[in-house]
């Protein structure tokens, strides 16, 4: 069996040729550094382009760096951050987020299916106002979220009706945003801009690409200086066009969607597969290309001696997530395996 069997993560997936391919035009000339290159303008206006607005477009080279530098610029470090409790931001950054923003506290918050309800920043913002308490300046959502569910356009404006009411803006940590905007069936600005939100970090390593993440400005006065806090943050690629080329492999012929797509497609024949099988059940409803999945123990240790590479966490389920380069026949080939060992 081949390292390629896993179910871990969307990131151990090599590069889709698309953006392999615009990685190998990049390479064929000499360009200017520091983003100055004709890449890095092609990319930019391709994803102002994608999402219909006038919006501010920078590159780093990961996600943490991205959510962390954009949460530091809506904010100073006495505010805070509304998140729901199972946010990327809260469990899985190492406190990037409050590192770079020098103190700005993170809230966590709740919600089912990992979606931080209104009610609940609500009770956050409204529960102490005094002196005393970093005062919340953002909300942050995940879409789709850490549990592999989606925020409806209706859900991220009701957010936005409470962020309005107290004044917050709202990040969107977008590391499977293209999941998500597959999974809906929407246009990307429908999700962003035309629902409330401010900044989005839309992840391309996710997605297909080796390295490298958006951070978009729709709300452009929030970007006032920020190429000065990625420098200062070492998040300015020196040879910033093998970041931002692929962006452009992937904009081609909306291979972020296909990709996304196809994701999710083998997420779902995973998930229909599942429920097949007795004894089987999931832990959250499968809508991006994230399943989580109860699986009794000896099922998984005979998954794992069989080779197959899944986490679990977030309560002790078995995550399993898919990406461009999943096959249906590696889908098959797992459901054919749990099925050996449940009977
Ligand atoms: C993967 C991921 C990120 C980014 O992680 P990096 O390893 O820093 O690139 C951010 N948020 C969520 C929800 C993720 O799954």
């Amino acid at each position: 069996m081949s390292d390629s069997e896993q179910f871990a993560s969307d990131n151990y997936s090599g590069i889709c040729p698309q953006a392999w391919a615009a990685m190998d035009e990049a390479n064929r000339m000499d360009e200017p550094a520091y983003g100055e290159d004709i890449w890095t303008a092609r990319a930019a206006d391709g994803l102002r382009a994608l999402f219909d607005t006038d919006c501010d477009v920078f590159f780093t080279f990961n996600g943490t760096a991205a959510n962390s530098l954009a949460l530091a610029s809506i904010g100073q470090s006495f505010h805070s951050v509304i998140c729901h409790e199972l946010a990327h931001i809260e469990t899985d950054e190492c406190g990037g987020p409050e590192y770079a923003s020098n103190g700005s506290k993170l809230l966590p918050g709740e919600g089912r299916d990992g979606k931080l309800t209104p009610d609940s920043i609500e009770h956050l913002v409204t529960k102490r106002t005094d002196i005393h308490y970093p005062k919340p300046k953002a909300v942050s959502i995940t879409q789709a979220t850490e549990v592999g569910t989606v925020y409806t356009p209706d859900e991220i404006r009701a957010i936005r009706a409470v962020a309005d009411k107290h004044k917050l803006n709202i990040h969107m940590d977008g590391a499977r945003f293209a999941n998500a905007v597959a999974a809906l069936g929407v246009h990307p600005a429908e999700v962003t801009w035309k629902a409330g939100v401010d900044v989005l970090c839309f992840s391309g390593t996710k997605n297909g690409l080796a390295v490298g993440e958006a951070v978009v400005f729709f709300n452009r006065a929030l970007a006032e200086d920020f190429e000065w806090r990625c420098k200062q943050a070492g998040q300015l690629a020196s040879k910033m066009r093998f970041i931002s080329a692929p962006w452009c492999g992937l904009m081609e012929d909306e291979t972020w969607l296909g990709n996304a797509r196809h994701a999710n497609a083998c997420a779902d024949r995973l998930a229909r597969g599942l429920l097949d099988i007795e004894g089987v059940s999931l832990r959250y409803p499968r809508q991006a290309n994230g399943v989580f999945v109860e699986l009794p123990q000896p099922v998984q240790d005979g998954l794992r001696a069989n080779g197959w590479r899944f986490y679990n966490f977030i309560g002790g389920c078995s995550r399993l997530v898919c990406s461009w380069s999943t096959t249906e026949a590696q889908v098959d080939r797992f459901l054919a395996d749990v099925r050996g060992l449940v009977e």
